[in-house]
């Protein structure tokens, strides 16, 4: 185990002898990951209290990717009482809500079963609202900038912003999560500077150049193509809208009447992708003979996710990714309510159309983006038009190591590596990251989506806030296995 040692001038800045007893912890990345370790580690009443920095860009704390938008089309996929801050108390967002009457003026939010699915920025808010007590105490500190190089120095690591200031920490949290997406080459190659290219739909108005009659080719199916689609119809989009994707799979809704979970795959566990499968068709079967949807059975699959997937050799997790992800993701990730009306409309009224391909060819000719089609079902390629080509095929978590010079450099030197599924860092089951040089570092985390490799389902809440109180719980264990005694101090 790498030893860890409190520096005395830990944090560039830091008071005159504050700093003295006080272990820094970095975390790098202030979505709900970040934010909600800072938030969990902060109440831990350690003594001496770490300093807390959460390096984050954004202008709040807590919102990260998902939730910093202001499009009201962005809604909650979860429903707003299984998304808490508080392991304890999963209903803490839905009293928030209700306390702060957010979700006035939205009469969209409530759906006739009672469910809440209120707009995205809510529940960023929402943690937001949690975070800023601790921030006016200084308990926890939000650093605006986006952390450019991490560097091994002895036993702790220098931190260097891409504002050029640098921070020493005792401890670093990884927790940026979702990298930008990876447009296909051929696309990004031609249509690069087309004015109606969407590369990245997750930036603020990247929708704002497409006209109401645009003809639309949407890639991707998932959660941001649905978003994408219900946020053109909002403003008032008519033109025709292809979406494609490799399997033409689209994210599946919610339950009309709320299921309670159904099946148990723990007690006695698949220990193969086949015999897992088997089981959950068969809780499947069970619960349609019971009169209930199969909401219910992928709900215990993702409650118990973690138990299940940790018992599967990394063969079965690899054949789990290689074949029935596409499958898994379409149940789990649900679209909310709301949004699926959007799309269901778009489909009746003609102008949605969702394939099963790919996009084999693309060429510019004067505005027109002409499009090669290669479907899945059908022997030749279909030509299209369109006069705008959104890519909504989700953050390429496959490429994180590439997606930033800090990862990248960590990389390099032998602290960082991809998790054997491809989902994300390798880690330990105490989150610790795992390089393929140095092995186990205790005092490099990775919080959040990042490490589902080793942790099986890990995408949102509730696993991400459970997740979280994971992380801060392990560097407190870590800081109080070292608690500084003024000699080492002077060290
Ligand atoms: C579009 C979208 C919608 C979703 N909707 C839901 C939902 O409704 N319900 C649900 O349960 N889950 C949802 N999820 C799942 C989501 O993974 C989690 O809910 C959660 O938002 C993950 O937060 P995070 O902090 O781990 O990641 P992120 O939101 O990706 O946050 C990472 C943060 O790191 C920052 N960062 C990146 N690089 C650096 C750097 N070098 N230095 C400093 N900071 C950096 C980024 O600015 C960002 O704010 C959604 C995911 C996406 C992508």
């Amino acid at each position: 185990m790498n030893q860890l040692i409190v520096n005395p001038m830990t944090v560039s800045g830091a008071a005159a002898g504050e700093g003295l007893q006080q272990p820094v912890v970095a975390i790098i990345g202030g979505g709900v990951s970040g934010a909600a370790t800072a938030f969990h580690l902060a109440l831990s009443n350690q003594s001496p209290a770490p300093q807390i920095i959460v390096f984050e860009p954004r202008t709040c704390l807590g919102k990260g990717l998902a939730y910093d938008t202001t499009e009201p089309a962005h809604r909650i996929n979860v429903p707003a009482a299984r998304m808490s801050l508080l392991t304890d108390e999963p209903d803490h967002f839905l009293r928030w809500i209700t306390a702060h009457s957010a979700t006035a003026g939205d009469d969209e939010a409530l759906r006739p079963d009672g469910a809440l699915f209120p707009r995205r920025s809510v529940f960023g808010d929402y943690v937001n609202a949690m975070l800023q007590p601790l921030v006016a105490a200084g308990s926890v500190q939000h650093r605006r900038s986006a952390v450019a190089h991490v560097l091994r120095d002895g036993p702790r690591w220098s931190i260097i912003g891409d504002d050029g200031a640098q921070t020493w920490a005792d401890i670093v949290v990884i927790a940026t999560s979702h990298p930008p997406p990876v447009a296909p080459g051929q696309l990004q190659a031609v249509l690069k500077d087309h004015p109606r290219f969407v590369a990245d739909p997750t930036k603020a108005g990247a929708l704002a150049a497409i006209r109401p009659s645009d003809r639309v080719l949407v890639v991707g199916n998932g959660l941001t193509s649905a978003d994408v689609i219900a946020a053109l119809a909002l403003k008032g989009h008519q033109g025709p809208i292809t979406a494609i994707s490799r399997r033409g799979l689209r994210s599946r809704g919610h339950a009309p009447v709320a299921q309670d979970p159904a099946g148990d795959f723990v007690t006695e566990p698949a220990f193969t992708a086949r015999a897992l499968l088997k089981n959950i068709r068969t809780a499947i079967r069970q619960a349609g003979a019971d009169g209930r949807t199969w909401h219910g059975v992928i709900d215990q699959v993702r409650a118990q996710g973690q138990a299940l997937w940790q018992v599967l050799p990394l063969v079965e997790r690899q054949r789990i990714v290689r074949h029935l992800r596409p499958f898994w993701d379409v149940h789990r990730f649900r679209v909310a309510p709301q949004v699926e009306a959007a799309l269901d409309a778009a489909i009746a009224e003609g102008r949605l159309e969702i394939l099963a391909g790919s996009v084999a060819a693309s060429r510019i000719e004067a505005d027109a983006i002409h499009c090669t089609l290669r479907l899945r079902r059908g022997p030749t390629p279909v030509e299209k038009t369109y006069d705008a080509v959104v890519v909504t095929t989700g953050p390429g978590h496959g490429g994180i190591l590439g997606s930033q010079p800090f990862l990248a450099e960590l990389s390099h030197n032998g602290y960082l590596e991809l998790d054997p599924t491809g989902l994300g860092l390798f880690c330990t089951r105490n989150s610790e990251a795992i390089g393929p040089v140095v092995g186990v570092t205790p005092s490099l985390l990775i919080a959040g989506p990042l490490a589902r490799g080793t942790f099986g389902e890990l995408m949102g809440l509730p696993q991400v806030t459970d997740h979280a109180v994971l992380v801060a719980a392990r560097i407190a264990e870590c800081l109080q296995a070292h608690t500084p005694t003024t000699a080492q101090n002077q060290l």
